[in-house]
């Protein structure tokens, strides 16, 4: 049973009256259920599991005291939703805080004239806040203050500290900021976070005293407090509407800002409502380096896992709670499963590596650090029958060989661009150039172009240096690269990209470096997973730290969005985006043109 703060469980609906008048509550229209009924759903709660009480207000249901009776009978905690007024009885408090474990105030207002404004309610500011004073001195229950935020609310947000500071902080009292589904528009939302930075100062006052939690909220506005309402609330009948002020499950987006932080992970994103203009000047990514790729690791063996054919029941054989960190293989008559216990991506990601874009590669090598991946790995791909399977997300799947040798198409492709060189050239991030030097040093021996290479490691520039003579190595980032202004013909960028720190200022000097009709050619890599033994697995976590270069791992998609969005003047010429069957390597093929 699950007593810890913040309180989770499952909505009960008890009442669909109240003793408030909100202006926009949907519940007047909802149907009460007779008490028989409500015994009759309690039936069906699992014993150990969390309940709470909710409505309209659960107290001015008659009968709530033999409800909370009859639930006492029962193995179940449980905690009451209420706007408090009632605990502005103090024998009444003293008797309802032996049955209950804990309150959630569903609505919190911080003044007289706004209670009264929302909720069209005189006297229930009094009763609600001494309520809340009566059940800190009389009771030791978890309590929960909703604090909704609104352009009203979060403008009154110190006199929300005033009021607290008198509360004076106590063991399992703790305030929730949310933003309630109702009350808000696009445009006080946009007024909300535009003054963020403003109400956060207030708000870290507050957290002086109080735990403070942010429900639904980007991880970077909330100092890292955040939790998710789908994992604390279910409701248990879904067409049965609960108070808006604590059902307030909401939908959230993710931005480009997003692909660049390392909260990206634990973080659900913003507010579906908070325009996307806004976003880049309000959202704080926590930059820094990241892996682009995770393993899955050979765990077991079967011999008896029939094929997958019509109609298929391998997903009921495994009952995982996250399918898309298992792979299925068959190696001969053996199937092999395959598991990846990596924390560095989501769910969300892991399951478009493994089923969007089936980036999997078998490791076939005898190495342990894999320096030609066309020869050392197989690219998978799922299995005929799996890949138009209803239950591909509940299972493993199998996957298969594929005959293609990875990278070969793209790495085709890119010699042949490199190949047609004329004239000035940048390369972002050469390296040593191990793939490319022949040609390259061929194209300057007949004169053909003029090469600058750029990188920041100095032992593959001194390498690069030794190996083409005539090309002209500097030590720089593109970012604080200084060159003249529309010196370059062409600019190519090979698996560089993601190692940008700060893509506004590289693309601004790519800008300024091209000059107008020239070229930019970028290729770059998106995450993929490698399938290895256990053993080799461990061996190489044992032998050395993983260095990360990447601070995103973006798609071809992602950059394309990027140069929109921020009116670059760029021509798109070519694109071979990362699909399901090609590699996990991307290019994008750009002409720069006169801005309007
Ligand atoms: S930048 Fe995006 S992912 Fe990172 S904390 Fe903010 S909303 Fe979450
Ligand atoms: S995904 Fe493949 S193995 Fe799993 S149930 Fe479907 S067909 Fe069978």
């Amino acid at each position: 049973m699950n007593l810890s703060i913040p309180i989770s469980g499952t909505f009960i609906k008890v009442s669909n009256k109240c003793n408030l008048n909100c202006r926009f509550c949907p519940l007047q229209v909802c149907k009460e259920s007779s008490f028989e009924d409500f015994l009759n759903k309690l039936k069906r709660i699992p014993s150990d599991s969390n309940i709470i009480l909710s409505g309209g207000e659960p107290f001015v249901r008659k009968d709530i005291l033999s409800i909370l009776e009859n639930i006492s009978r029962l193995n179940l905690k449980t905690f009451i939703s209420t706007n408090g007024r009632i605990f502005f009885y103090k024998d009444l408090t003293r008797r309802l805080s032996k049955s209950v474990s804990g309150v959630i105030y569903s609505l919190f207002l911080p003044d007289e004239k706004l209670y009264y404004k929302i909720t069209g309610t005189k006297e229930g500011f009094n009763q609600s806040y001494t309520g809340l004073y009566n059940i800190v001195k009389l009771s030791d229950l978890i309590v929960e203050i909703r604090y909704p935020l609104t352009e009203e609310t979060i403008r009154r947000i110190d006199e929300l500290l005033k009021l607290m500071d008198k509360i004076k902080t106590r063991k399992n009292l703790y305030i929730v900021l949310f933003l309630p589904s109702v009350m808000n528009n696009r445009k006080s939302i946009e007024n909300i976070f535009k003054n963020w930075s403003e109400y956060y100062k207030i708000i870290l006052r507050l957290k002086r005293s109080f735990q403070v939690y942010f429900e639904d909220l980007p991880v970077c506005l909330s100092g890292g407090e955040v939790i998710d309402s789908r994992k604390r609330f279910d409701i248990e009948d879904s067409e049965s509407a609960v108070c808006p002020f604590v059902n307030n499950t909401i939908e959230t987006k993710k931005s480009l800002e997003c692909s660049e932080c390392l909260d990206d992970r634990i973080c659900r994103g913003v507010p579906l409502s908070i325009p996307d203009a806004i976003l880049p000047e309000i959202l704080k990514p926590s930059k820094g380096v990241r892996s682009n790729s995770f393993d899955y690791m050979l765990i077991r063996e079967y011999d008896q896992i029939p094929s997958p054919e019509r109609p298929c029941t391998v997903y009921k054989m495994f009952k995982f709670d996250e399918p898309e960190r298992y792979v299925l293989i068959r190696d001969n008559k053996k199937s092999q499963l395959y598991y990846t216990d990596t924390e560095s991506f989501s769910s969300d990601e892991i399951r478009e590596t493994k089923l969007t874009r089936q980036q999997l590669y078998l490791d076939v090598s005898k190495k342990d650090a894999l320096d030609d991946f066309q020869k050392d790995i197989l690219q998978l791909q799922t299995n005929k029958y799996c890949s138009s399977c209803e239950y591909i997300k509940k299972c493993p799947a199998f996957f298969e060989r594929t005959e293609d040798i990875p990278f070969e198409r793209e790495e085709r492709w890119i010699r042949q661009e490199i190949k047609r060189l004329v004239g000035r050239v940048l390369d972002i991030g050469c390296g040593d150039m191990r793939f490319y030097k022949d040609i390259i040093n061929d194209l300057l021996k007949r004169e053909i172009i003029e090469y600058y290479g750029i990188d920041v490691d100095e032992k593959a520039l001194e390498r690069l240096k030794s190996d083409i003579p005539k090309a002209k190595i500097i030590k720089s980032t593109i970012e604080d690269f200084k060159f003249q202004t529309g010196y370059f013909d062409y600019i190519f960028s090979l698996r560089s990209l993601n190692h940008f720190y700060d893509m506004k200022r590289a693309f601004d000097k790519i800008c300024d470096l091209l000059r107008n009709s020239g070229m930019v050619i970028i290729a770059d890599t998106v995450v993929f997973a490698l399938l290895r033994h256990y053993d080799k697995v461990l061996k190489v976590r044992r032998s050395k730290r993983p260095v990360f270069e990447h601070y995103r791992n973006w798609s071809s998609e992602q950059l394309i969005e990027f140069l929109r969005e921020n009116n670059y003047p760029f021509k798109l010429d070519t694109h071979k985006p990362v699909r399901n069957g090609t590699s996990n390597q991307w290019i994008v093929k750009l002409m720069k043109i006169e801005r309007v």
